[in-house]
């Protein structure tokens, strides 16, 4: 029988390590004397299946005795694999020891049958090592996968060849609804692809979920890299349609420097620009800066601060007068929150994004449109006549399904009459959003209060918005009166034209000038607001011009 103490001390040392690899080695050193054991190898084949890409099929030597002799192979057991692969295991002996007792035999078929349950242990603890760190729609390294390959090369001191990128997909849920969610998930693998074609050795591509990708670039290959996050050019199937798309991405930056000491910092540095450039500065990239780090302190500053500053009275509706372009009287005004907040009166741009993302921006809406019923209210109680005053909506209400509802108490509760509110929305290309957008404007519509879209121009959307939503305003973006060239001429005079054909008022927004004011005039535009006439400014400032009610 089997030296007892043998046998233990074989099943110790393969124990001892997960990695059968390099374990078989001290193992057979346990035996090899007693059967003459010079090399044993492992030949192992699966064939593809789901858990194993491209099948797998390697040869590797568990042991290798010492010292130089003649191996010859006097011993083969074949396993048969859970995944229908085969493990092979060949056992050199040195020459003359080709034969073995029928008795040594089984003694050796039980050593390769430990032997073989100890790789089994060994590939599924590799297997679930490998899941855990990878994504396992792409095949490239998850969240923790990239982290486990920035430690790396932070402990080899590497890590600071790198910049470290945290992107997003630009309107990838577009693609989503057009292509459905399956062939939304094969473009990512194309699109991770392409990618991955980019990637130089130690470079590393990661895929934390969704649209959301990190990655590690060499420092000087920076300006490539964005270059080609701007548009990676790839397609989706429709049918048997091939559909050509450029998916390009919003990246977060960070410049990995000595600081960083720990992986975590570099996905929480770039993620911070990410949210930046995406938010807020609607950049394509935003590189981590002390700056950058500054504003999201100011920003959480104001998150936190938001609703204490309400109920102090902070907040504040002021008024901008839209003015008739032939009488020059005042024939309504935009109402545009202001913070008056230590001695300072903080713009809309320091918190209106900062609200949008956190979703506050609803309670400030309905803040400011209280504030305007009562203004109203108040001037009519001091006999002065009111102009119909709009009043901004973020999209961020439109998933409240009783948002007309919610207005319509507002103005009952202060008795305003609809004629004396319009409301402001941006333009859409959710479809979902347009959806809710219609119903809340049908409502508004049977309400009788006016609503007008803002900034039209700027969207994606905007002849489609004229075909189908039952608008009363269309406020064309400043950016139109930027340059009076001949094509934004043309455009401006057609949408106009378009407008008043459709029924529908346009005011233009951002007039600054007579030389504007004297073209608008021209295209037939009726209202203008800009500081040309006035800037926005305290209600008891306007209330003197309407008093006045002209220019
Ligand atoms: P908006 O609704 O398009 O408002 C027009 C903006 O253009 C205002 O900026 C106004 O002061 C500015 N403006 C008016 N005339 C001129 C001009 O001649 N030249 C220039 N350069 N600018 C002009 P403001 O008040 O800083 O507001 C910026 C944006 O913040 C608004 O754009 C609106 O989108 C948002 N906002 C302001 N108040 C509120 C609010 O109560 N709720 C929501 N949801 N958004 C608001
Ligand atoms: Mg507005
Ligand atoms: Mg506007």
């Amino acid at each position: 029988m089997i030296c007892e103490n043998c046998l233990e001390r074989f099943v110790q040392a393969l124990t001892k390590s997960e990695d059968t690899s390099i374990a078989a080695q001290y193992a057979f050193e346990e035996i090899a004397d007693r059967y003459h054991i010079r090399k044993v190898v492992m030949q192992f084949v699966v064939k593809e299946s789901l858990y194993t890409r491209g099948g797998d099929k390697r040869d590797k030597v568990l042991f290798q005795a010492s010292g130089e002799a003649e191996e010859v192979m006097a011993f083969n057991r074949e396993f048969v694999t859970g995944e229908g692969g085969t493990v092979n295991f060949y056992l050199y002996c040195t020459q003359g020891k080709e034969g073995f007792s029928a008795e040594e035999e089984r003694e050796l078929d039980i050593i390769m049958n430990i032997l073989f349950f100890h790789c089994g242990r060994w590939r599924l603890i590799n297997h679930v090592k490998r899941l855990s760190l990878t994504d396992s729609m792409t095949d490239i390294p998850n969240s923790g996968g990239f982290l486990t390959h920035v430690d790396k090369l932070l402990e080899r001191k590497e890590l600071t060849r790198y910049n470290a990128y945290y992107f997003n997909l630009t309107r990838f849920s577009l693609v989503n609804k057009r292509f459905g969610s399956r062939e939304t998930d094969t473009v990512i693998v194309r699109y991770t692809k392409e990618l991955q074609k980019f990637l130089k050795e130690d470079e590393c591509l990661g895929r934390l979920g969704g649209d959301n990708f990190v990655a590690l670039i060499l420092k000087e290959r920076t300006d490539e890299f964005l270059k080609l996050l701007s548009g990676v050019e790839t397609y989706a199937m429709q049918g048997n349609q091939r559909v050509p798309l450029v998916i390009s991405a919003v990246a977060g930056v960070f410049e990995i420097d000595e600081r960083v000491v720990n992986c975590g910092m570099v996905i929480g540095e770039c993620a911070t620009a990410l949210n930046i450039a995406k938010h807020i500065e609607k950049k394509p990239y935003l590189f981590a800066s002390e700056e950058v780090r500054r504003r999201v302190d100011k920003e959480k500053q104001v998150a936190s601060g938001f609703v204490e500053s309400l109920y102090k009275g902070e907040f504040k509706a002021y008024y901008q007068p839209k003015v008739d372009t032939e009488t020059y009287q005042i024939v309504g005004a935009e109402a545009l929150a202001r913070w008056e907040h230590e001695g300072r009166l903080v713009p809309p741009v320091e918190f209106v994004p900062v609200l949008e993302q956190n979703g506050m921006i609803c309670m400030l809406d309905f803040y400011v449109l209280e504030q305007v019923c009562k203004d109203i209210r108040d001037w009519l109680q001091k006999g002065i006549e009111p102009v119909r005053v709009s009043v901004n909506l973020s999209r961020k209400h439109l998933a409240n399904p009783n948002l007309a509802e919610d207005i319509m108490n507002v103005l009952n509760k202060y008795e305003t009459e609809s004629k004396y509110i319009e409301v402001e929305l941006t333009e859409t290309v959710d479809e979902a959003e347009s959806a809710q957008l219609v119903d809340f404007m049908e409502k508004m519509k049977d309400k009788k209060v006016a609503l007008s879209i803002d900034d039209f121009g700027t969207g994606y959307s905007s002849l489609n918005m004229l075909r189908s939503f039952p608008v009363d305003v269309l406020k064309l973006d400043r950016t139109f009166l930027n340059s009076l060239e001949e094509n934004d001429r043309i455009v401006l005079s057609n949408i106009i034209r378009m407008a008043s054909e459709l029924n529908m008022d346009v005011v233009a927004e951002g007039v600054e000038n007579w030389q504007q004011m004297d073209y608008l005039k021209k295209m037939a535009c009726k209202v203008v607001q800009g500081f040309l006439f006035d800037k926005p400014m305290p209600k008891e400032e306007f209330e003197e011009k309407l008093r006045v009610g002209r220019y």
